[in-house]
């Protein structure tokens, strides 16, 4: 096996004793150069083949840790057809690194495709870890309970952003996503009116020159954002969960849900009933006769 530092990756037992080679999920920096980690240099001078989101982008790290190992391109539309090659020079003994343009492959990346194959055809994977900004941010979010959501990126569109948001009005747990600068300030308009007043972090460019953590009530956030001439970054956003309350729902409250399990989800009265009883606790046959009312009002 070719290997461009003529050392061997030791630790990472075995891709020698082995017919196969080992795919190697590598994280690398989400801004400064210097949150690479030891173990992901040696690894990435080592492996034959290097499998990149954006091989220009990988490119310019390689070339600043002085490391001259193949890139081949591994992006999102080709996920399934690369990842066939791959398995391929993986088969027959290639020691493969799989990164992304920053952070962890897989976590809101390309990389499930790759990493489900290859095990599934006996190849050895193994995790290089290291940055992720989902990961640093809950290390600077100060959140008591360890336990939260992580929702990736929101739906692009209005509409299916604000169902699944709605949906999780009653979460409990802490809510975590990521989000361009794009869509940051309206995201965070559809958060306000679901959440309303709930205390939520916003983590801005991390690790780069203008990093920027904003902490306060979502309407506060919204204001900071809206005083920007211009929003640059990438941003992460953390929602504070739903107080746990031992109070039943009131029926306005279970009206407004059943109206949008109907109109939103588009689901049947039963399926609705089963929905509301189970998240909100309420009793079942009252619930029932809410929404027979609903599901009864468009009838002649
Ligand atoms: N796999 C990456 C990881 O582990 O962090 C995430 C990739 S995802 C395509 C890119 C998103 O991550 C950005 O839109 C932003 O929401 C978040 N992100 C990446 N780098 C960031 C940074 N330096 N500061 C804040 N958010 C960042």
């Amino acid at each position: 096996m070719a290997r461009n530092s003529g050392k061997k990756i030791h630790g990472e037992a075995n891709s020698l004793a082995r017919k196969t080679g080992t795919l190697y999920v590598v994280a690398t920096p989400i801004g400064n150069l210097e949150d690479i980690t030891l173990r992901a240099v040696r690894v990435l001078g080592e492996v034959d083949l290097i499998a990149a989101e954006d091989t220009r982008h990988t490119r310019k790290l390689l070339s600043h840790l002085d490391i001259h190992t193949p890139l081949v391109s591994y992006y999102k539309d080709k996920e399934v057809s690369k990842a066939d090659t791959l398995i391929a020079d993986l088969l027959v003994g290639k020691d493969v690194a799989l990164v992304s343009d920053a952070g962890t492959p897989g976590i809101s990346d390309p990389g499930a495709i790759l990493v489900a194959k290859a095990r599934q055809a006996g190849v050895r994977v193994e995790p290089v870890p290291g940055p992720s900004a989902l990961i640093a941010t809950l290390s600077v979010a100060g959140l008591q309970d360890s336990s939260f959501v992580f929702l990736g990126f929101l739906p692009a569109k209005k509409n299916e952003r604000r169902n699944l948001l709605y949906g999780l009005r009653n979460e409990n747990r802490a809510m975590v996503f990521y989000e361009s600068p794009k869509r940051i300030s309206s995201c965070l308009r559809d958060c306000e009116e679901i959440f309303s007043e709930r205390w939520s972090l916003v983590a801005r460019e991390l690790t780069k020159i203008h990093e920027e953590i904003l902490e306060g009530t979502l309407v506060e956030i919204s204001r900071i954002l809206a005083d920007k001439v211009k929003i640059k970054g990438e941003f992460v956003v953390v929602v504070a969960g739903a107080q746990v309350s031992d109070e039943k729902p009131d029926s306005g409250e279970v009206n407004e849900l059943l109206v949008w399990c109907r109109d939103s989800l588009g689901l049947s009265l039963r399926d609705a009933v089963k929905k509301i009883t189970g998240e909100l606790g309420a009793s079942r046959s009252e619930v029932y006769k809410q929404a027979l009312d609903i599901w009864g009002e468009g009838r002649e």
